[in-house]
């Protein structure tokens, strides 16, 4: 038999606060502060004689107006999903409904 007592603990740990883009420094929050949005710490490593590193692992954020600009320099374009299947004019459409903030703030990226 286990006997146990109440015991009160104070904890101390790490939460996200925000997470920044690396490319240009901004929140990747939505307009709701509730979500991210773009790419969150994603993680490359450089294998054996990498050009990258020897075996070095870069961790990085990029925010969406950063990752539109980087989709524009590809050659071949990123591959698409849409998991919604609606046509594109009424996603627009839902994208602006769902913000609870003036467009003016969602523009600041
Ligand atoms: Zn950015």
């Amino acid at each position: 038999m286990i006997k146990t007592r109440k015991e009160t603990k104070s904890i101390t740990e790490d939460v996200v606060e925000d997470i920044i883009c690396n490319k240009c420094g901004k929140s990747l929050k939505d307009s709701c502060d509730m979500n991210y949005e773009g790419l969150t710490e994603a993680r490359i490593c450089g294998g054996y004689a990498s050009k990258i590193g020897d075996m070095l692992e870069l961790s990085f954020s990029l925010c969406e107006k950063c990752l539109i600009e980087l989709f524009k320099t590809f050659v071949i374009k990123p591959s698409e999903v849409d998991h919604l299947g609606w046509p594109k004019d009424v996603q627009e459409n839902q994208e602006d409904e769902r913000c609870c903030k003036p467009t003016d703030e969602s523009n600041s990226l």
